[in-house]
Parts: structure tokens; C-alpha cells; sequence
């Protein structure tokens, strides 16, 4: 039998390693929403919580056919090992793609990741010392705060509007800590179609953010991995094509394409992406060929524009379920984000109501979202949730609010 061992909070853990782990892992819990999948996954349940991309969507056979034709004809390489940078057409083709969005990158400074979140890893193991304090939207993405805490930074919430980050709050966060002594080390930023708010930085902001970053000697990391899921085939000038020098920049292939082939990749100012393949190199000698010969074979081969198009018009009726349900449905007293792309819906409820303490009694309901707390470094997000679109039919996202709404009202009548 395994002993019981106090932790270092003096309570009993099974865990006969405890003593032996890394300080650093302290930062490393499981996240609200992970924890929530399992119950979420009910058939029962229609689950607003987690953000699936819908792929039902994608072309399976030819996929297929194309898959078997790369192993036939260049399997031993697909299977090989390949450069820790990643494949170079697979680069090219990612140029052209940022393109869309202003960007004009050269493929020598892009760097294919495991899917976007390895680029969070990475970036945050080259930039941030314990303590060091890292400036994100509040919200700000789970897996984001995840790496941010995996390396013992301090995340110091910015306030944001309809209109994305406010400049006036980022003024005033970077202020706070230079009174305090304390180094900023960068600005984590999802500026189109904002995971969990569903908010997009307005476009006069971008300048004006770019220029008091640098104006505080503070780097900027823009993540994008829904810049091209617009309702309406818009885009906006990605903060990377604005001030090149300043910003590192994520992307994804999960939103676009498939999110089970984990590609991904970082662009990054020409003298930051040496350091940036060595910290790839060491935690993955190099990105997977076979998918990344997948996703570049795809590209050349299909209409992948009008695979992106058709994701979009999925996605924009989920949304426009959503939102009419929520019209329909909600109680006075709850507002409501209203996105114009990507996944997600931030609703904040009446105060009294503590949206994760309220979650089991949805679940029980059979309903599912992920409370806002999870969004926050600091506990804040206790009236706020997070509603995801991105999954389930329209009729079920109906259904799912209907169930929310007579929850959310029960718990106001208490
Ligand atoms: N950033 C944001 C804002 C996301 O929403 C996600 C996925 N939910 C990621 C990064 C990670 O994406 P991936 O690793 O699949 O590329």
C-alpha cells in the first residue's frame, strides 16, 4: 500500500513523489475546463463548454486517398525524422497564409510547432525568469495561463471592452509595475475573435498598444488562431504586420484545417528565431514530417479557402443560434458579447450568481459551459461564462441555453 504523505499545504496526498517534484510545478494544475470534459462528453449533456472545431465539415475520402498517395509515394520521408525547423515547403506555404492577414514573413523565420500551444511553451521558456510579470487580456486563453504559470511568471490582467484590450488599462498595468520594480517581459494578446470573450481589437487600437509596448520595452505575442474564421470573410491587419520587430506571432492549422494534426507555427523576429528552434529541437527534435507533409500536401491540393469558408458559414449560424437563444432565453440582468468570428460567447450574470458554484446544478440539467474563473490568473470571473458555439448543432445549442436560462433563473430565485 502506498503511503499518505502531507503536501506541502500539510494535507495528505497519495503521491509517494511529492518531495521530488520541481518547484515550479506548483503553478501546474489541472485546468477547470479539462476537468469538466469527461462530464461534458454525456450525450445527454450539450456541452458549451469545451472549443472542439466542428470538422464534420472536411472532405474525409479525399483526405484519405491523399494520405495513402503521400505514404506511397514519399513515405520514408514522411516517416522520417526532418529538420527541427520544420519542413520548408510546409514554411512557404504558411507565408502565404499570413499573407492574407498583411503579413509579409520570410519562411526562414517561421518555426512549425505541435499546434500553437507548444509556441506558448516555447516562447514563455525563452522570456520569463520566475516572477517575472506577463501582461494578458482579462480574460485570457486557459492554455495560455497554463504555460504562463508552468514557468512561474506573474500574470497581470488587462481590462478589455467590446472593442478588445483597452490601451488607457494597459498604460496604467505596465505603471503598476514599474512602481513596483518589476519586469514586464511581454504582452500575450488574442486580438481577433478573442478566446473566451469573442471580442476583436478594434483596429485604431493596434497601433496605439504596438506603440506603448515598445515605447515600454515590452515584446508583444500576438495569438491568431481564429484570424480567418470571420462571418464575413473579413480580416484585420494582424499586429505582426504592423510593427515586425515587436511581435512574436502564433498560428494554427486546428481551427483552419484539423486539430488532431497538431500543427502549428510560430513566426518570430529574425533575431529571436534561432533560440526559439533550439527550444523546439530540445523538446521535440523536430515537428512531425507526417503531418506536416499532410497539412502542406492539403494546401497545394485542395481548395482550402473554400474549406475555410465553409467552416465559417457553420460556425456563423451556431453563432447566430446562440445569440438568438440567448436573446430568447436569458434571464434580465445577463449581457453578452457579440462575436463576429471565431468560437465563443462571454456572458456575465447577475451579481449573487457564482457561475462555477452553479455548474453541477447545469450539469445536472443537462447543460454544460466553462465558468470564468478559469480565465483568470487572480479568481476574478466569478460572474462570467464562457459559452462555446463552435460544436454542437444549432438545435442543440438552442436546447442547451433553453436549459441554461431556467438554471440561471432558479439560482436567482434562491
Ligand atoms: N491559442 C488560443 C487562443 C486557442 O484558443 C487555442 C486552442 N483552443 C490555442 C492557442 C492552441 O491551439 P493549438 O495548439 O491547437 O494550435
Amino acid at each position: 500500500m502506498t503511503a499518505s504523505m502531507p503536501d506541502r499545504t500539510g494535507r495528505h496526498n497519495l503521491d509517494p513523489h511529492l518531495d521530488r517534484y520541481a518547484a515550479r510545478t506548483a503553478g501546474m494544475t489541472a485546468s477547470e475546463i479539462r476537468a469538466l470534459f469527461a462530464v461534458a462528453s454525456r450525450p445527454e449533456v450539450v456541452s458549451l463548454a469545451g472549443g472542439m472545431p466542428n470538422l464534420a465539415a472536411l472532405p474525409l475520402d479525399s483526405l484519405s486517398t491523399q494520405i495513402g498517395e503521400l505514404i506511397a509515394e514519399d513515405g520514408l520521408v514522411a516517416l522520417q525524422y526532418g529538420s527541427a525547423q520544420g519542413i520548408p515547403a510546409l514554411r512557404e506555404q504558411i507565408c502565404e497564409i499570413m499573407a492574407l492577414e498583411g503579413i509579409s514573413a520570410h519562411p526562414d523565420d517561421v518555426v512549425v510547432t505541435v499546434g500553437s500551444q507548444m509556441g506558448l511553451d516555447m516562447v514563455t521558456r525563452l522570456f520569463c525568469d520566475p516572477g517575472d510579470i506577463v501582461l494578458a487580456e482579462g480574460p485570457s486563453y486557459v492554455g495560455a495561463l497554463g504555460s504562463f504559470a508552468a514557468y512561474q511568471a506573474q500574470v497581470v490582467h488587462v481590462a478589455m471592452d467590446d472593442d478588445g484590450l483597452v490601451p488607457e488599462a494597459l498604460r496604467e498595468a505596465l505603471a503598476q509595475a514599474g512602481r513596483a520594480g518589476k519586469r514586464v517581459k511581454f504582452l500575450y494578446t488574442i486580438p481577433n475573435f478573442h478566446n473566451p470573450a469573442g471580442v476583436t481589437l478594434a483596429v485604431e487600437r493596434r497601433a496605439e498598444i504596438l506603440e506603448i509596448c515598445r515605447t515600454h520595452g515590452v515584446l508583444v505575442i500576438e495569438d491568431n488562431p481564429y484570424g480567418l474564421l470571420g462571418f464575413d470573410g473579413q480580416t484585420y491587419p494582424s499586429l505582426r504586420s504592423l510593427d515586425p520587430d515587436n511581435v512574436v506571432y502564433l498560428g494554427s492549422f486546428s481551427k483552419t484545417f484539423a486539430s488532431g494534426l497538431r500543427v502549428g507555427w510560430v513566426l518570430a523576429p529574425h533575431a529571436v528565431r534561432e533560440k526559439l528552434v533550439l527550444a523546439a529541437e530540445s523538446a521535440t527534435l523536430c515537428p512531425p514530417t507526417l503531418n506536416q507533409m499532410i497539412v502542406s500536401r492539403y494546401l497545394g491540393t485542395h481548395d482550402w479557402k473554400g474549406q475555410i469558408k465553409t467552416f465559417r458559414e457553420n460556425y456563423r449560424e451556431r453563432r447566430d443560434a446562440i445569440l438568438g437563444a440567448l436573446e430568447q432565453h436569458m434571464p434580465a440582468g445577463c449581457t453578452w458579447t457579440t462575436p463576429d468570428g471565431g468560437f465563443y460567447v462571454w456572458v456575465t450574470v447577475p451579481e449573487g450568481v457564482d457561475t462555477k458554484a452553479m455548474l453541477p446544478r447545469a450539469v445536472t440539467a443537462r447543460v454544460a459551459y466553462a465558468s470564468g474563473t478559469g480565465f483568470y490568473a487572480d479568481g476574478f470571473g466569478s460572474r462570467q461564462m464562457r459559452l462555446s458555439y463552435c460544436y454542437p448543432t444549432p438545435e442543440r445549442i438552442r436546447e442547451g441555453v433553453r436549459r441554461l436560462a431556467g438554471v440561471l433563473e432558479s439560482e436567482m430565485d434562491l
